[in-house]
């Protein structure tokens, strides 16, 4: 059998393993191609196997069972490789060889929850596209675009636990748990999230989650939907004398519907003198009741107010209207992708003309 790397020290001594069955928990891939060099058949049991052992298993060179070990495994086998562990001392007990892997303390994993902005990949900071680059495994979700996912290195594990309010793929509990998982076992996880990972994110949850755990864990923002919505309009999300606040609020609770906010405070600030935003997160299909609340808490009808679908991607849609016609305006044009509204009379400055980035390049000719 070829050596993995040829270019490998030799080893010291060989073991006369031709054709014996010998268990390795928890793969490593330089010990595993050592074994095949002495021609023993290897099985790996292993929950989060790394790229080097999966790639042994895809040539056909080693058996691979993703996950935890269970005593069976020890059937028949000759020898047991293992970091200390539970297959460790069945393997003594049974009087089974046991081969020690150390530790892997060199090999400590981390995470990173990384923002990748509202769509174009461009708008992702130098910081979210090394991390990206730099990662062993990337779970994402579905507001994360292709051009952003091409960066992730060739061999890095994609996972996607697409989630798009109301259907979620994978539970956040799990999700929780698997970048845990990966995170320990030594792998560099990126959990790619659109946006900011701190807004409307659940990055919270899952920085907690990698806290309780012990993994180190940076988190890199993005560029969230509001501020690259309002970028996109050319509209200032505060502007002297028009808007001293902006509210980031979200209209999809947690059963589908929307959830209860101060709606007379959220009406103060957006009317008082001083003025102020809102940019309203998932707010399609609750938008009906969230203007009607507005409206009942005193905000004028009459309040400039636009929805951004697809902010900054290709197909980016606009609908302006007017506290009292938006909702309506959203539902006749059919905006079902991730749509932003901003609701304050900075919203009266929009440019619905052009590509705002156009124009600026336009200017600057
Ligand atoms: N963490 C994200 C928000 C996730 S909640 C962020 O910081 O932007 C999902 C909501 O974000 C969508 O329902 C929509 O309201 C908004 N959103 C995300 N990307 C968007 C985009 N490109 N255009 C418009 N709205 C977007």
């Amino acid at each position: 059998m070829t050596p993995m790397n040829p270019l490998r020290e030799p080893a010291p001594f060989t073991l006369g393993l031709t054709g014996m069955r010998v268990l390795m928990v928890g793969g490593d891939a330089a010990a595993a191609d050592f074994l095949l060099s002495q021609g023993a058949l290897v099985h790996v049991v292993d929950a989060a196997p790394d790229a080097g052992v999966r790639a042994l298993a895809a040539e056909g060179r080693l058996r691979l069972d993703c996950r935890g070990f269970v005593p069976e495994d020890l059937d028949g086998v000759r020898m047991c490789v293992t970091q200390p562990g539970p297959a460790q001392a069945a393997a003594e007990a049974s009087g089974i060889m046991v081969g020690t892997l150390p530790v892997p303390s060199h090999r400590t994993g981390r995470a990173s929850l990384v923002g990748a902005g509202p769509g174009a990949a461009d708008l992702l900071t130098l910081r979210a596209m090394e991390a990206i680059r730099d990662a062993d495994v990337v779970l994402y979700d579905r507001l994360v675009g292709p051009d952003v996912l091409a960066l992730i290195k060739p061999g890095a594990r994609r996972i996607d636990v697409g989630k798009r309010c109301g259907r979620h793929a994978m539970a956040q509990s799990a999700i929780n748990a698997l970048i845990v998982r990966h995170a320990q076992a030594g792998r560099h996880v990126v959990r790619l999230k659109g946006g900011d990972p701190f807004v409307f994110g659940r990055g919270g949850e899952e920085l907690e989650s990698l806290r309780a755990a012990g993994v180190p864990t940076e988190v890199v923002p993005g560029i969230t939907a509001a501020l690259a919505a309002a970028a996109r309009l050319g509209i200032p999300l505060t502007h002297r004398g028009v808007s001293r606040s902006l509210h980031l609020i979200t209209a999809h609770g947690s059963d589908d519907r929307l959830p209860e906010h101060d709606w007379t405070a959220l009406a103060q600030f957006v009317q008082s003198g001083a003025g102020g935003t809102l940019a309203i997160y998932m707010g399609v299909r609750t938008l009906p009741l969230l203007a009607a609340r507005l409206l009942a808490a005193g905000m004028a009808p009459d309040m400039p107010a636009i929805a951004v679908e697809n902010a900054t991607l290709a197909n980016e849609r606009r609908m302006p209207g007017t506290l009292a016609g938006i909702a309506e305006a959203v539902a006749t044009a059919g905006l079902d992708g991730p749509t932003l509204v901003l609701i304050g009379a900075v919203v009266a400055m929009a440019n619905l003309s052009a590509d705002v980035a156009a124009v600026a390049e336009d200017l600057a000719a």
